[in-house]
């Protein structure tokens, strides 16, 4: 024990021992090391475990002039409205780090984070993937974030955040394209216009900004696929997707197929 000294054989004594003779500090979580987690994006050895600290060291040691701001919202729609309009205004977007809703507690609380802060976990050792992708992590932890809380009786939800970027730029190129674009491509795709014919309409079609703006056969690629997933996972057949059928020249007739019998 660091406070009196005393040798214990187990954790669990040590424990035991902390709560019983010192539960003033134990109450006050003096024995809890918290893991500093979250990095300054500006320095190399500044962390601290919790935002607000990482916030102040922000203002303090680097001149900036960071607020964090409160929020309140009758209900959740309202919150998602809002939080759609924060990341639009500002090229962002905030994504859950974690979410509580423990059936004792009165909020259920989610927080985010600025989908830029982290680190870039590489799977295996493909760095020919991570080249041609780029990863959108920084590498450290921007100040934005959002911490909402629901109250689970009154629905009623109140909000704290930064809403503004710290150690990054905000490229267009790391958000997600707006719903509207993507259902335009998902009825285009389904109503069988081919992928060149639909880059060209998007660009007559849309004003295009930001993310939208940046949309290529990549983008139009990864909605086909997630489209046929779903359409799939309904059960649903699209028939207006055009495919080419190769058959055996032995056979006679064409067979009738149905959607699940295709192959990706
Ligand atoms: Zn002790
Ligand atoms: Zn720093
Ligand atoms: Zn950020």
């Amino acid at each position: 024990c660091d406070i009196c000294n005393v040798g214990f054989s187990t954790t669990q004594s040590l424990w035991r021992h902390r709560r019983r003779k010192h539960w003033k500090e134990h109450k006050a979580g003096m024995f809890y090391t918290k893991q500093k987690n979250l990095v300054c994006l500006l320095c190399d050895d500044f962390k601290c475990s919790v935002q607000a600290e990482l916030i102040d060291h922000y203002n303090s040691a680097h001149g900036k002039n960071l607020d964090v701001k409160c929020e309140a919202f009758e209900k959740e729609d309202k919150f998602i409205e809002w939080k759609a309009d924060l990341e639009k205004r500002t090229s962002s977007l905030f994504i859950i780090k974690t979410a509580r809703k423990g059936t004792h507690l009165q909020n259920e609380v989610k927080y985010y984070s600025c989908n830029r802060s982290g680190y870039f976990k590489r799977s295996g050792n493909n760095l020919r993937s991570l080249k041609k992708k780029g990863s959108c992590k920084v590498s450290g932890h921007c100040s934005a974030y959002i911490t909402m809380k629901r109250n689970k009786h009154t629905g009623y939800v109140t909000v704290d955040y930064c809403g503004e970027h710290v150690g990054h730029d905000l490229d267009p190129k790391y958000l997600k394209l707006s719903p509207d674009i993507r259902n335009y491509v998902a009825s285009a795709l389904s109503s069988g216009v081919n992928i060149d014919k639909l880059l060209e309409n998007l660009k007559e079609e849309f004003s295009m900004v930001g993310r939208d703006a940046l949309i290529s056969r990549r983008d139009i690629l990864n909605i086909r696929s997630k489209f046929i997933t779903e359409s799939v996972a309904r059960g649903s057949m699209i028939e207006a997707f055009l495919v080419t059928y190769y058959k055996l020249y032995t056979m006679s007739d064409v067979p009738k197929f149905r959607f699940a019998e295709f192959i990706r």
